[in-house]
């Protein structure tokens, strides 16, 4: 298919009303937060809808219109401040970003995000694309609850929309805990998947300009506790280049199926060859298979600030205005350890001081006052010279923080 005429680029300065070219952002969290902070730095004026007051992302915009997401006056507000809108936030509801899209560029679009935001249609997606996913089945009613697979056996149930961070997930071992576990998440729509032995976790984060072009940030590899991303590691040498090859074919495939305008993230497992094909006299190699995809920047690719000539959240200006993608170059090697609310101790804040002693931290925080567990505060991304250097680092940086040691 030949692609379509790319729209004129939404170059940052005054435009052709007369005003500040302004990028719109629905959701006010820390992606928004470090999206408004990219695209400030190259000159344009921002505007975020969010309805807390204190949103990480609206203190530091320009415009920020406090309204519900299905407001139709905020809607209306952000659009005629705007001149083109993004998303930061996958569960924004679809009807939202439609109504915004009748009068300005919105990428990516509802149909892309509604896909993400939907388990059941996320999956029908990958099988579409022929990627693999975890065996699992669509759990909607009683009948299909009787007919699930004993082979799906142990696994973990998902709420189909509106989870994160391990939320809205339950794990079972046996029939009665998957009905009761089904109970408890109020029998809302759900799929069940079969609990995989994982031996790493990775993603790959793009972005795919309305003319085709896509680039892409080198592989991440994440390490999760609790269902939450604790620490991506970020260098050559992370994964066999075999896989890495795989998951960048995969991950563009999704994304071009999907006709795709933005940043996109796709998450991967690593499934070890020997339980794969237990039994097999020959170890068979290491198997990708698809978790999830993001339609918006991802934690994991947070590090591209501080280790990457072009951040995730500059591709996702440059998408939406329509701006050149260029691919990013690594130009160090790079941990992430996500700050959760956990290491907060009672009163007043870590010693950050300490941290910041050690060469090669950088320390991002979102300006959220109150620290609860579990709860995204910051991230601190090492960099050094060597992966050697970069892994001393964060083990001290870790320690310091009362973070656990950092092992997979
Ligand atoms: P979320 O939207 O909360 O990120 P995920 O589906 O990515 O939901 O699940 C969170 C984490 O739980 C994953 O990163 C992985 O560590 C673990 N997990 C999820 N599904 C499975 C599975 N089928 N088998 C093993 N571990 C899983
Ligand atoms: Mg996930």
């Amino acid at each position: 298919m030949k692609p379509a005429k790319p729209p004129k680029p939404l170059l940052p300065g005054r435009g052709v009303d007369g005003r500040p070219v302004t990028l719109g952002v629905m959701g006010g969290g820390q992606l928004g937060r470090m999206f408004v902070h990219a695209a400030q730095a190259m000159g344009y004026a921002t505007a975020v809808l969010d309805l807390d007051p204190q949103s990480p992302a609206g203190l530091v915009s320009h415009h920020h219109i406090q309204t519900s997401y299905l407001d139709e006056v905020g809607l209306a507000q952000l659009a005629a401040t705007s001149h083109a809108i993004t998303t930061e936030f996958e569960n924004v509801p679809a009807a939202a970003l439609l109504a915004l899209a009748r009068t300005r560029p919105v990428a990516p679009a509802a149909s892309a995000v509604s896909i993400a935001q939907d388990r059941a249609a996320e999956k029908a997606h990958f099988v579409r694309c022929g990627v693999p996913c975890a065996p699992f089945a669509v759990l909607e009613n009683a009948t299909q609850l009787a007919q699930v697979d004993a082979n799906l056996l142990p696994g973990v149930l998902k709420t189909s929309r509106m989870g994160y961070d391990g939320k809205g997930q339950v794990r079972v071992k046996n029939r009665a805990e998957l009905a009761k576990a089904w109970a408890q998440l109020k029998r809302v729509p759900c799929v069940f998947e079969k609990m995989l032995a994982l031996k790493a976790e990775c993603s790959v984060i793009l972005a795919r300009g309305a003319d085709g072009a896509c680039v892409n940030l080198p592989l991440q590899v994440n390490t999760h506790r609790d269902g939450i991303l604790a620490f991506s590691e970020v260098y050559k040498g992370n994964m066999p280049d075999v896989l890495v090859k795989q998951a960048l074919l995969a991950a563009k495939s999704i994304a071009n199926e999907l006709v795709y305008v933005g940043v996109l993230c796709v998450e991967f497992f690593v499934i070890s060859g020997e339980s794969s094909q237990s039994g097999a006299a020959k170890k068979a190699p290491d198997r990708l298979i698809v978790n999830e995809i993001a339609p918006r920047p991802h934690n994991s690719g947070h590090y591209s600030l501080d280790a990457c000539d072009v951040s995730q959240f500059e591709l996702q200006v440059r998408a939406m205005a329509g701006l050149p993608l260029t691919q990013p170059r690594q130009h160090s090697p790079a941990i992430m350890l996500n700050l959760l609310g956990d290491i907060w101790p009672k009163t007043g804040e870590p010693k950050w001081d300490k941290v910041l002693a050690l060469p090669g931290t950088h320390l991002h925080l979102y300006g959220k006052t109150e620290a609860r567990a579990g709860r995204k505060m910051g991230h601190l991304t090492i960099t050094g010279k060597t992966v050697g250097k970069v892994q001393a680092t964060a083990a001290l940086a870790a320690k310091l923080l009362g973070i656990a040691p950092l092992a997979h």
